[in-house]
């Protein structure tokens, strides 16, 4: 496995993580960027680790 710490290029590269299901128990592989959830992952239970939002959806800045 490539260390890429510190680099740019890794910036938005999403990188595999093995989460554990807290439904089963098993280790799911979500992809993340830096520690975030980038997409919604189904474990084989059924049980759907969500992506994490980058910021507040909620609040969408508007500038000219
Ligand atoms: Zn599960």
């Amino acid at each position: 496995m490539a260390v890429l710490d510190g680099c740019e290029g890794a910036f938005k590269t999403p990188i595999p993580e093995e989460r554990i299901c807290p439904q089963c128990g098993k280790e799911i592989e979500v992809f993340t960027v830096k520690g975030r959830v980038v997409e919604d992952t189904a474990c084989e239970c059924g049980y759907v680790i969500k992506a994490d939002e980058p910021d507040s959806p909620m609040t969408k800045k508007k500038e000219q």
